[in-house]
């Protein structure tokens, strides 16, 4: 019989920290915390399978789930010495989900099941204390109606209509009538008044008594868990974090502890090393006599854990280490015994109930991406993890992040604090404010920063924050839900900044005195959690000297070299500081844009506008100064290393001037009526530029334009080498589909060699002719192809284009809705399509190293930067990938990974040690700053 059930408690369990994707990650843990003897309340797991088969099965569960559901509860009761729905000694349980991967605040929770008119004396009975009793029912009653009888059962109420809130709104109005500032301060028949109502009201809103049976509020309670995986915010959240659909959630359900029950109980969560920066301090917080979610949800400001880690908002307060300092040594040792096993960060949950401790979840905790630096390489230290190890536990994405901008302490200086908050996400972010996560998106699309300003944040905001720049809140702590999915993220996030009072309904705040409405400016500084008024400056995070030595590790590991995709010698000074090795893209086209460009553009123009050739070489002539200069300066900051010259693939009627002055100013220069002029530039016009006269075409119907490039290349090489410099320069024609397109200007690179290596009397140049291999036909025919390129690189940009018959310039109309379709798992001009252009690029390198064994090959696409594009080009053997300057650090850590991933595939209990350095690989050096992301487009 399929087994559908896990039970755990009484330091056994039938699970282990391996079963993730079956217990998932909370299940799975807290078996293993049985294990090891931590002390866990018993419970059981019904297993992600089950969630798989309710949803297949349309919702209906597997038959045996009910009998194994049952002998799981008995095991419960019996090592607990309670029985569930008993009027004497009554269990309650809590029924939480768990998914394989954590989805913090996603899916629901529902606390204190088997609270019922027959089971609530046996409960006064035995606690002596029907305040609590009270207090916990009402609880119930509030999460229960809306998790299960209203969510759960598809109702969706208009905006503040919810029946929590109309719940939560009946107990402020008792609180204000009695002046009460606290829950705590309700009294028992208060509490019991209010559960009667609360009751009532459920019913006249809902339209169904609240149920009055243990069993049919266990079985709603899991029923509810099963539907909220498919509810609307966990569905966004796995679009974000690509968790697959399929995956499901397990069902926790486990004997309560009660935080509650006075002022010798209590609630916490805390992190095993600081999660913001990765200090080796335990840090959490905790509330005392409060429930479960209490001190995630913001509603109270949370007390710090320990002296060592209070800050300026929470001095104040009494830690945990100082009011319960047994419990507190208690919950240290389990801290060290947990980070011992799992030699990672834990974020732990606990709940102690009358001086005694529990722990209700541990799981590896999120960081920033300082933070995930910071400790691996403390845990390399402390001998906790290797240096592979230490490699794989920041991912790409966080390298990011910590190469994102953070606010200039010189402006920082200057500024006046608006607001003190916690420092609950890294870096600095200036932008508008919002108010509403609807706003926030909206406003996103139209290219706006934006912060996004909330009392709190709740699980429906999380597509706002996710657009937003920066988050503010004015309650919370540092474990709740914004700051849980900020740093996730790595997003800059202040929460908790109490003097800040947000009026949503208005889209106002008001600070000090001041008010601040939607549209405003305002600055974040998240690492300490300062908000200034105004936008302010950020400067480059890479000085880190941990960052250095981290980048040090990862070069240890990785087999892939990284270039750069770089056009100016700045970008390539700046890439080489980011620890390029080369450049795998040097784009020609690009000395026409942008700084010092109007000069080498208009002979550009000049030269596209002539009309026959030697009104074409005459502008070439003129072009030809600023083409070698450019090139030799990037062939000079590159030092040796290899430089991937393209020759021109310009879109040539974009060149043409389009104002009336400067045409009239280029037919002037041509010696031709503006006339003549619009009527050549009417000739160049193409139905379909992209597929038209670009790239090699150009060089083969005009051979003077691979010329004066050919020549400009070997002159400034040349003239390097006698200066004493070394290079190496490296030919690529693009647009190839072609041998007989690359024997056509190979012919003219042999000549013009000859001719550059007689006039500046050497012997020899030492260079690669290759090719890019971007239209399909070049991966298919590169066994011929490599017969004459010496180095194939893949412009996966244009192969995705060629390739799926997309246009790159047209994606956005179709794209996003084959995404959201899931017709496509993601856009794949951002993360290559390995299943079928992929399969090109293998095809492609099998061949043409079939005819060269030697044949150097790399990516100069835009998904050379991409983490698991990168991890795709080293398994099917590539030499290098080429990115923008500031990804490289990403793709160098991607090879790495790559590498190591490898290597443990094919030994995976054997130690991996770091290569010895062997060939010269450039260090990264210190500063550059970082700009806009992603390539250049260029049609
Ligand atoms: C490519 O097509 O992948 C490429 C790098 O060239 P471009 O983007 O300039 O067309
Ligand atoms: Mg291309």
């Amino acid at each position: 019989m399929a087994k559908y059930v896990y039970s755990f408690g009484g330091k056994t369990a039938e699970g282990r920290a391996d079963d993730k994707n079956l217990l998932g990650g909370k299940g799975a843990n807290l078996a293993e915390m049985c294990h090891l003897g931590i002390p866990v309340p018993a419970g059981f797991t019904i297993t992600t399978e089950v969630c798989t088969l309710y949803y297949k099965n349309h919702r209906r569960y597997p038959k045996e789930l009910y009998k194994q559901v049952d002998q799981a509860l008995a095991k419960v009761e019996k090592i607990m010495g309670m029985r569930f729905g008993d009027p004497q000694n009554p269990l309650l349980v809590s029924v939480r989900s768990g998914a394989r991967r954590s989805m913090p605040g996603m899916m629901e929770t529902v606390l204190n099941v088997g609270l019922c008119s027959k089971t609530i004396p046996g409960m006064i009975a035995k606690t002596q204390n029907p305040r609590f009793v009270y207090d916990a029912y009402r609880r119930l009653i509030m999460m229960y109606s809306d998790v299960v009888m209203e969510k759960a059962a598809g109702i969706e109420p208009e905006e503040g209509q919810g029946i929590r809130k109309q719940l939560d709104d009946m107990l402020h109005q008792v609180k204000e009538q009695r002046g009460y500032k606290s829950d705590a301060d309700l009294t028992s028949d208060e509490l019991k008044d209010l559960c009667d109502k609360f009751k009532a009201k459920v019913k006249e809103v809902l339209g169904r008594e609240f149920p009055d049976d243990a069993k049919e509020q266990l079985w709603g309670g899991i029923g509810a868990v099963f539907a909220s995986w498919n509810g609307k915010r966990a569905v966004a959240y796995r679009r974000i974090e690509g968790i697959p659909d399929e995956w499901g959630t397990a069902v926790n359900v486990q004997a309560m502890v009660f935080g509650n029950m006075g002022d010798t109980s209590a609630t916490g969560v805390a992190f095993t090393r600081n999660p913001a920066n990765g200090d080796n301090h335990f840090y959490g917080e905790w509330l005392v006599n409060a429930q479960g979610e209490d001190v995630v949800a913001g509603i109270r400001t949370p007390n710090p854990l320990n002296e060592a880690t209070k800050s300026e908002q929470n001095r104040h307060l009494p830690s945990l280490e100082t009011a319960m300092p047994q419990v507190y040594r208690e919950l240290e040792a389990i801290r060290l015994k947990l980070e011992r096993h799992y030699r990672d960060m834990q974020d732990i949950e606990f709940t102690i109930q009358e001086g005694r401790l529990w722990m209700l979840q541990c799981r590896v905790g999120k960081r920033t991406g300082t933070a995930a630096l910071n400790m691996a390489m403390d845990m390399v230290q402390e001998r906790l993890i290797t240096k592979s190890e230490a490699v794989m536990r920041v991912a790409p994405s966080q390298l990011d992040e910590l190469l994102h901008p953070i606010v200039d302490p010189a402006a920082e200086k200057n500024a006046v604090v608006l607001a003190k908050g916690l420092p609950a996400g890294p870096g600095g972010a200036s932008g508008q404010i919002v108010f509403t996560a609807n706003d926030a998106v909206a406003w996103a699309k139209e290219g706006k920063k934006v912060i996004l300003v909330r009392e709190e944040t709740n699980p429906e905001d999380v597509e706002g924050m996710r657009a937003a720049v920066g988050i503010l809140t004015s309650r919370g702590g540092m474990t709740s839900h914004a700051a849980l999915v900020a740093r996730g993220w790595g997003k800059c996030c202040i929460v908790g900044a109490g003097a800040i009072s947000v009026d949503a309904g208005r889209k106002v705040m008001k600070v000090g005195g001041r008010e601040l409405r939607e549209g405003d400016e305002v600055t974040l500084n998240g690492t300490k959690g300062y908000v200034y008024q105004g936008r302010l400056s950020m400067i480059d995070a890479t000085e880190n000297p941990r960052f250095l030595e981290f980048m040090k590790y990862v070069d240890q590991f990785r087999r892939l070299r990284v270039r750069t995709n770089a056009d100016t010698p700045e970008d390539a000074a700046k890439a080489r500081s980011f620890g390029a090795e080369g450049i795998g893209l040097f784009r020609t086209e690009h000395m026409f844009y942008g700084k010092n460009s109007e000069e080498p553009l208009f002979r550009l123009r000049k030269m596209i506008i002539s009309h026959n050739q030697s009104e074409r070489r005459a502008a070439l002539d003129e072009l030809f100064p600023y083409v070698k200069k450019d090139i030799k300066a990037t062939l000079e900051v590159m030092d040796g290393l290899p430089v991937t010259i393209r020759l021109l693939d310009p879109p040539l009627h974009e060149f043409v001037p389009k104002r009336q002055d400067e045409r009239e100013r280029l037919a002037r220069a041509l010696n031709i009526t503006p006339e003549e002029l619009n009527k050549r530039a009417e000739s160049l016009h193409e139905s379909n530029p992209m597929m038209g006269h670009r790239g090699v075409r150009l060089g083969i119907t005009y051979p003077e334009i691979t010329e004066m490039q050919v020549r400009a290349i070997f002159e400034a090489a040349a003239e390097l080498v006698k200066e004493g410099k070394r290079v190496l320069p490296e030919i690529m024609i693009p647009v190839v589909s072609t041998k007989a397109e690359l024997d056509d200007q190979k012919i003219l690179v042999d000549r013009i060699y000859s001719e550059v290596c007689a006039k500046y009397g050497l012997k020899k140049i030492d260079y690669l002719y290759g090719t890019m291999i971007e239209i399909p036909r070049a991966a298919l025919t590169a066994g011929k192809i490599a017969e004459t390129a010496e180095f194939f690189s893949y412009g996966t940009n244009d192969l995705t284009q060629m390739g799926f018959g997309f246009s790159r310039d047209d994606i956005g109309g179709f794209v996003p809705a084959y995404v959201e379709k899931k017709i496509l798992p993601a856009d794949p001009f951002n993360i290559l399509d390995q299943e079928g252009i992929g399969e090109l690029v293998e095809i492609g390198i099998r061949r043409g190293r079939t005819t060269r064994p030697k044949l150097k090959v790399g990516i100069c696409g835009e998904h050379g930067g991409e983490p698991s594009s990168v991890e795709f080009c080293h398994r099917v053997g590539m030499d290098y990938v080429s990115c923008s300057p500031f990804r490289v650090p990403i793709a160098r850590l991607a090879a790495a990974q790559a590498a190591i991933r490898e290597t443990e595939a094919k030994a995976p209990t054997k130690k991996i040690v770091a290569k010895k350095k062997s060939d010269k690989k450039v260090a990264p050096k210190k500063g550059g700053k970082t700009k806009a992301r992603g390539g250049k487009k260029r049609r």
